[in-house]
């Protein structure tokens, strides 16, 4: 939520290359051909090494004009000097590999030895006889649980294979559980799962979870010794009876709701952001989690530390409201719905395209009901068409902003004393045509990672992903200007602010557009090159149009593979940047020796960026030609 999620969480450092052994990428690229031939083999890390894998990536450096071949097969080799084979086979037992490099009457060679070992499946299964043993560090769940009755909870322990493994909880009754299979063969896996139901009663707490697992005299896996083993992890289970309301508010602003407990790449996609001071309504606890129960029907969970709890029996917060007012000012429109204090129920925002194909922005309430009997419109809202208020289910009021153009330019929330106030931005003033859309506007950019430690991927000839956005942005920002718009940044330099402080200078600053650039990076265990392109990245839906525009002119400009345009994707900055359409390209593959060249050459650098130029050219072109048929 506050910074810790950056795009570190999957972007991988080329673990598998002798970083030690390179060069800066800015000296070895353009390196004078006529130089002495050198070889240098990166990967395998060592001439002499074991695997159980099938094949093996062979990557190191040379001349970038020199010839390489790797076991006799032509390698490719790259502008950095870097050149690769990817996938060369490998025989069970000793493998040798001779590379050979060769420029002009010169001629290098090294050779690796690769042992492949047979992988465990491969070998005989062990029929020996095993003693009974469960394993504390994988059960499932850790930690404190609460429940409330009728949740469900599922238990997990590795134990011998093919016993008969049960759990309990407290003095409660041994349950039996179910051993996985690992789909691929009948061999017992030893993952042993279970499902937990909190039953109603009297409330108890901080009850220990128990699991025994006792010698299966069918099973193929014989057990010597003791014919019973029990485990006691520190797990502990309290169980609420349900007859009671509990209640927990934000410690402050930026608190995160999430829809589910599970471990993704950058976060959860978000629920809701709250403000400080919101009260929500808990039902239990799970893996440092509160579960919260939005409506009767509708849960949520948000992190233990961002909430207080309550003292039980405090009533719960109710909103309801009879009169919302629309109306505007010079910069934006502004929807004004009432929030006192008393009632600072959760709400989440959601701007999507309405079936009538205008934009539209609508506030969940959870916890309400639809009172509203004044929507009172004002002509100085402008941008704004219709306010219109709802209940869709049991305590849940939408309040529906329908605005009169397919486009959501941003948007704000704030809370007053005792308001919700949502401004809603309006278009920009275009210059007219054939002038450049551009002309006037000022664009923030954020060159992704910097300063000493985030230095985001590494590339396979040592380059680092903060100084390849750093020189795209510095591009782009050159291009932006000349075609009359103003840059802001959000990471000048080689500075380093944390991801909120960069969406917070974005939002503050009058650009109309954010567009952040970094560059990815995937696992190379199967190759070098299996993985390349380029790809754009949007969060909010009135962002897509403007990605897409960018995603079609880099492939059409670049000729790059094409990664995607990828939708709902969590980046801290362009989640939180909501006042204005946002986007991130990941501009290709660092762990590609060929996307890294291409990124390292100025030339391929200037064309890629006047693709994200063209892009939003044409995305404002094309607004510009809805605004001038809206004013018709
Ligand atoms: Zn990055």
């Amino acid at each position: 939520m506050k910074g810790r999620l950056t795009l570190w969480a999957f972007v991988r450092v080329c673990s598998s290359v002798a970083l030690g052994a390179m060069m800066l990428f800015s000296h070895a690229y353009g390196e004078d051909s006529a130089s002495k031939l050198t070889l240098t083999i990166l990967d395998p890390e060592k001439a002499a090494t074991t695997t159980t894998r099938e094949a093996v990536n062979v990557l190191g450096r040379t001349l970038p004009a020199a010839k390489v071949t790797v076991d006799g097969q032509p390698a490719r080799v790259f502008a950095t000097g870097i050149f690769v084979r990817d996938q060369v086979p490998l025989a069970l037992g000793s493998n040798r590999i001779e590379i050979v490099a060769e420029h002009g009457n010169e001629r290098a060679v090294e050779t690796i030895s690769v042992e492949r070992l047979a992988r465990k499946d491969e070998s005989t299964p062990t029929t020996a006889p095993q003693r009974l043993q469960l394993e504390a560090r994988t059960v499932e769940p850790q930690g404190e649980i609460i429940l409330s009755p009728g949740d469900e909870m599922v238990v997990a322990v590795n134990g011998t294979p093919g016993q008969i493994a049960e759990y309990r909880v407290g003095e409660g009754r041994w349950v039996g559980m179910v051993e996985e299979t690992d789909g691929t063969s009948t061999a017992p896996t030893g993952r042993y799962r279970g499902v937990f139901v909190a039953p109603g009663g009297s409330e108890r707490s901080e009850l220990a979870l128990q699991f025994r697992l006792r010698a299966n005299p069918k099973s193929p896996v014989r057990i010597v010794g003791v014919r019973q083993a029990t485990l006691t992890p520190k797990t502990k289970i309290t169980l609420w009876d349900g007859t009671k309301v509990r209640l927990a508010r934000t410690r402050a602003d930026g608190v995160g709701l999430v829809h589910g407990l599970h471990e993704v790449r950058l976060g959860g996609p978000y629920l809701a952001v709250l403000p400080k001071d919101v009260v929500v309504r808990v039902t239990g606890k799970r893996q440092g989690y509160w579960h919260i129960a939005l409506t009767p029907t509708f849960d949520a969970w948000a992190s233990a530390q961002d909430l207080e709890l309550l003292p039980v029996g405090t009533p719960p917060p109710h909103l309801f409201f009879t009169l919302v007012s629309v109306w505007g000012d010079d910069l934006s429109d502004v929807v004004t719905i009432p929030y006192p204090r008393s009632a600072r129920v959760p709400f989440s925002m959601t701007p999507s395209l309405g079936p009538a194909g205008r934009a539209q922005l609508c506030v969940d309430f959870y916890g309400a009901h639809h009172a509203a009997t004044w929507i009172s419109h004002r002509p100085s809202a402008k941008a704004i068409r219709e306010v219109r208020v709802e209940q869709p289910a049991r305590e849940h009021v939408r309040v529906n902003i329908e605005l009169n153009s397919p486009q959501l330019w941003g948007y704000l929330t704030e809370v007053t004393t005792g308001s919700l106030v949502v401004r809603v931005r309006r278009a920009p003033q275009l210059v007219e045509a054939p002038e450049s859309p551009l002309k006037g506007l000022t664009i923030a950019l954020e060159a992704g990672h910097g300063g000493p430690k985030n230095t985001g991927a590494r590339g396979v000839s040592g380059s680092m992903e903060k100084d390849i956005n750093r020189m795209a942005v510095d591009e782009l920002a050159r291009q932006l200007r000349e075609k009359g718009a103003e840059v802001v940044e959000a990471r000048p330099g080689d500075s380093n602010p944390d991801l909120s402080t960069r969406a917070r200078r974005v939002t503050e600053s009058s650009a109309t557009l954010f567009i952040s650039i970094h560059a990815n990076s995937a696992d190379q265990s199967r190759g070098y090159l299996r993985v390349s392109g380029t790809s754009t990245y949007y969060k909010h839906g009135f962002c897509r149009d403007l990605s897409d525009a960018i995603h079609k002119r880099l492939l059409e400009m670049t000729k790059m593979d094409d990664f995607g345009n990828v939708g709902n994707f969590n980046y801290l900055p362009i989640r939180e940047v909501t006042w204005m359409p946002s986007m991130l390209v990941e501009q290709a593959f660092m762990s590609n020796p060929e996307d890294e060249a291409k990124m390292l050459d100025p030339e391929f650098r200037s064309t890629m960026m006047k693709a994200v130029v063209t892009g939003i050219e044409d995305w404002l072109s094309a607004q510009r030609e809805l605004q001038k048929q809206q004013n018709k």
